[in-house]
């Protein structure tokens, strides 16, 4: 269903009235998780400064440490509708459980599935049958046909509107989080319809490498990126070093406008 065999032309998904394919580069932004109202409409605005057209914030985060900020759950997915209204941003949020699809689903305009929950089958059998858009990040340690074979789970169930994210894999590299793999983006574009999009946050971990990994994105030929903005990292919940500030807001805006023209 997700192979290019069967659909020659590229997909198109809309998210909120808000296009994710060929032909654009859709910038996804805004924090990495949902702390407070005023903290989640900073980070939107700074977004949307920026050039967002979709809020990106995590309500439910899959921590590694069970100690860990596990989000506000609910309360933030309410939090996430208001700064919506506010905005006029629509919504990208990760559901971790299949039992919260549908309440999740009830406040977002399109549900995440995160890397460490790639090939949780039930899960993606639930989303797929949300009648939501879906964003389904790369398991780290998965070649691009398991992830491509986990789309393919979203897509049986009848939901064709999957993007894919490429968000960086384990390799025995240290000196980032992950190791973007950029071949991913023209691989998994041949081999599948679906749009690819890239989070440069995710995969350097590093603030310094967000605008860098950003320009190889968008120049490898992603259909948007997915990027944390945060008004204060140093008092951020999660993942506070991988955060862009306000004072790298034009550059990213520099970035969204230039590349487009030259693909
Ligand atoms: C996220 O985007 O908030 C996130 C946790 O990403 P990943 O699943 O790629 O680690």
């Amino acid at each position: 269903l997700v192979s290019r065999e069967n659909h020659p032309e590229r997909s198109t998904v809309r998210v909120g009235g808000v296009p994710i394919g060929p032909g654009t580069v859709t910038l996804i932004a805004g924090p990495c998780a949902v702390e407070t109202p005023e903290q989640t409409l900073q980070a939107a605005e700074m977004a949307k400064a920026a050039g967002a057209t979709l809020l990106r914030g995590g309500a439910y985060k899959p921590r590694t440490s069970p100690y860990a900020f596990q989000g506000l759950g609910e309360a933030g997915l309410r939090i996430l509708a208001d700064v919506r209204e506010e905005t006029g941003l629509p919504v990208v949020t990760e559901v971790v459980d299949a039992h919260d699809v549908e309440l999740v689903a009830s406040y977002a305009d399109m549900l995440q599935v995160g890397t460490r929950n790639a090939q949780n089958f039930a899960l993606l059998q639930a989303v797929g049958a949300s009648g939501r858009p879906v964003m389904l990040k790369r398991g780290m340690n998965a070649t691009i046909e398991e992830w491509l074979m986990a789309a393919e789970y979203i897509a049986q169930r009848g939901n064709l509107d999957v993007v894919l994210c490429e968000r960086g894999i384990r390799t025995f590299e240290t000196a980032t989080r992950n190791t973007l793999d950029v071949s991913a983006v023209p691989v998994a574009q041949r081999l599948s319809h679906l749009p690819v999009i890239v989070d440069p946050s995710h995969s350097g971990g590093r603030r310094d490498l967000v605008l860098p990994l950003t320009r190889a994105a968008v120049a490898v030929g992603a259909d948007g990126v997915i990027i944390d903005v945060h008004p204060h990292p140093e008092q951020a919940l999660c993942d506070g070093p991988q955060a862009l500030v306000d004072g790298d807001l034009a550059e990213l805006a520099d970035v969204m406008r230039r590349f487009p023209a030259l693909l």
